[in-house]
């Protein structure tokens, strides 16, 4: 079974002014570099306005420090106010990018379809969708929760080649863990990341579910981070609230000492 590099992302959200950003950035990096994670792949995602900051003081330590936005257009340019294109986030060096994220989709009335031309839209820009799915609490108190994700899953690949699904991330981010403090177990998580690789193993081949990456995301902080990636088809975290605070992130992302 080929292994699947642990990535841990940061989620910053619209948190943190300049300032903050690169003194997090400087901590970030100046611990990796002592702590030489070389197994384990570490990337932020600023908002927009910090991704410049980012990529400026990371310069040719992606390997150490990836980064990536946490929206894009599915346009790649034009009339479209307020918006930020693929083709921008490829110049500034991004190499991911999250698509369809429970706040997009809340806040900004994103559905499944829309979240299927992000994915294309990103890969078109070379960029490695991160593409969030996840149940909210009535789903998951209906025990309907498995059949939900795998429909977000199926409608947000729809189209793609096997070869794009293996550069695909999936986050499996329960709606009700996220920002709640209430952490899905262990258990939890892999019910559902190993039903996500069944899925993507019966749709684009088992070779191409062997190596997507699928995290979990919800609440994930360094005293709960262990047992999650303990589960077999848990390859790594995407980390809202304790990824800005450098000590705890740094902490996450050693997990396996
Ligand atoms: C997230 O925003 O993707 C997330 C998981 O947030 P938190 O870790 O704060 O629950």
């Amino acid at each position: 079974q080929p292994a699947r590099r642990p990535l841990m992302a940061g989620n910053w959200k619209m948190n943190l002014n300049h300032l903050e950003a690169n003194l997090l950035v400087q901590k970030l990096a100046a611990s990796l570099n002592e702590q030489q994670l070389s197994d384990v792949e570490v990337v932020v995602l600023p908002p927009f306005t910090d991704i410049r900051t980012v990529q400026t003081l990371v310069d040719g330590d992606k390997l150490l420090l990836g980064y990536g936005a946490q929206d894009l257009s599915p346009h790649p340019k034009g009339a479209y106010t307020g918006d930020i294109s693929g083709t921008m986030l490829a110049k500034l060096g991004c190499q991911y990018v999250v698509v369809g994220h429970s706040e997009r989709r809340q806040y900004h009335n994103e559905d499944d379809a829309l979240v299927n031309i992000k994915v294309k839209a990103a890969f078109t820009h070379e960029l490695a969708p991160i593409m969030c799915i996840g149940e909210g609490l009535e789903i998951r108190e209906a025990g309907e929760h498995v059949p939900f994700v795998i429909a977000q899953l199926d409608a947000g690949l729809a189209g793609l080649t096997p070869a794009q699904v293996e550069k695909v991330v999936v986050a499996y981010e329960p709606v009700w863990a996220i920002g709640t403090g209430k952490t899905a177990t262990p258990q939890d998580a892999q019910e559902v990341c190993g039903a996500i690789r069944q899925r993507i193993a019966e749709k684009f081949g088992e070779s191409t579910a062997e190596v997507v990456r699928v995290l979990y995301g919800g609440s994930v902080k360094a005293a709960n981070v262990a047992s999650i990636m303990a589960q077999p088809d848990v390859d790594g975290a995407l980390v809202g609230g304790a990824s800005i605070d450098a000590e705890e992130f740094v902490q996450i992302c050693r997990f396996p000492e």
